[in-house]
């Protein structure tokens, strides 16, 4: 049997090349960086150099990167840290579309005192810019909108709203977690203040992230403890993870071209063959602002889950917008958010791809999901 990963928003493989770059710091340079002896200074400079390339990768200085465990702590630390750091009560404007890592910690934070608007997104999974735009004009905000949506691929105007937002005398963080490595993005030109990318989406292991903070950005530490990543975060730098996160970025930019054209070419061949070959199926989302790799398919009248069942028995791994809560399966909040009608909002499945996948792949799946999908119809109460 084929094993087809088609995943790659929930996690990416670890790429060949960053393994080889993270060994020799398990094997012989396993010295604490902070430590004044050889140890130490062997390895410290191999933190900075790391620091260096995901600087490069988003067009920041090396001096304006921290080092986290994941995009869910650079989340935290970018709102958490901001707003305490106001010392204040702070409206906090984000979307209803986030990912739970903004979501949890802002809807904490509207339960400790601050006003938290959470603006809305239209059916291809737009941003209410009326609204936004509303909702600066009453005053400096916080501000936190994702850079690109995880389950639809949909791409936010982050340019457009960070002008917006500094021109408001806000505060801008954008969560890149999905875009950082797809997107080219360059944080000298777009002005935001604190953006989030973690390792595990772009070919690096899991529990690596960083956080970029402009040089000025008023922020309290969220992990205190020692002195390092200069006193913005506590906790001895997992050495072999930043230099893997480190390769991992520059192979980023060098492949960037790759999954823009050659991947979005098979996402767009996957999403071709199953709009023809499966009847009653729609993509959610605007197909044009979006990840190169990413699509999300309603299979109408079927569970997403379902279909994930019988893909996973063919060696096929996607993942469907549906949370299964207490034992009944309800869309996702993004889902939900955009309207999606309830007959194609439980049949979302979502494919997201990487630099490893192959035509062989996406023919694969081709081949056998309209079986899958009429074996479920059959079973569906919808389906006369
Ligand atoms: N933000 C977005 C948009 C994500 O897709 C994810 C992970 O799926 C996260 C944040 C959290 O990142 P991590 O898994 O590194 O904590």
């Amino acid at each position: 049997m084929r094993n087809v990963y088609l995943d790659n928003n929930a996690t990416t493989r670890v790429a060949p090349e960053v393994v080889d770059a993270m060994m020799p710091f398990f094997n012989d340079l396993w010295g604490n960086p902070s430590s004044m002896h050889l140890f130490g200074g062997q390895v410290a400079s191999f933190v900075e150099a790391a620091r260096n390339q995901v600087a490069q990768l988003i067009g920041a200085d090396p001096s304006e990167i921290i080092f986290t465990s994941c995009g869910t702590e650079s989340d935290n630390t970018a709102i958490r840290g901001a707003i305490e750091a106001a010392g204040r009560s702070v409206r906090i404007i984000t979307s209803r579309v986030e990912h739970p890592a903004v979501l949890s910690p802002c809807r904490y934070l509207r339960e400790h005192g601050h006003e938290v608007i959470e603006i809305g997104v239209d059916e291809a999974g737009h941003l209410d810019m009326d609204e936004l735009e509303r909702e600066l004009e009453k005053g400096p905000s916080f501000v936190s909108l994702m850079w690109a949506n995880n389950e639809t691929g949909v791409i936010f105007p982050i340019r457009k709203i960070a002008r917006m937002v500094k021109e408001s005398g806000g505060v801008m963080h954008t969560d890149a977690v999905q875009a950082v490595g797809k997107e080219s993005i360059d944080v000298s030109k777009v002005p935001v203040d604190m953006l989030s990318l973690s390792g595990h989406k772009l070919h690096a292991p899991k529990g690596i992230g960083a956080l970029y903070v402009r040089r000025g950005t008023k922020l309290n530490t969220f992990l205190m403890g020692g002195h390092q990543e200069s006193g913005r975060r506590g906790g001895t730098e997992n050495v072999p993870y930043i230099v893997g996160l480190g390769k991992a970025s520059e192979l980023a930019a060098e492949y960037m071209k790759d999954e823009q054209s050659r991947v979005a070419a098979l996402r767009d061949r996957l999403e071709e063959g199953l709009l023809a070959s499966c009847p009653d199926t729609r993509v959610n989302g605007d197909q044009k602002h979006r990840l190169p790799n990413t699509t999300n398919i309603s299979f109408q009248y079927i569970e997403g889950e379902a279909i994930l069942y019988l893909l996973s028995d063919l060696g096929i791994a996607a993942s469907s917008g549906s949370a299964c809560t207490s034992g009944s399966l309800e869309p996702s909040h993004v889902i939900r958010a955009m309207g999606v009608p309830f007959t194609a909002a439980h049949g979302s499945t979502r494919f997201s791809l990487s630099r490893y996948n192959t035509q062989e792949d996406i023919d694969y799946v081709i081949e056998k999901m309209p079986a899958i999908v009429e074996r479920l119809r059959v079973l569906s109460p919808f389906v006369e």
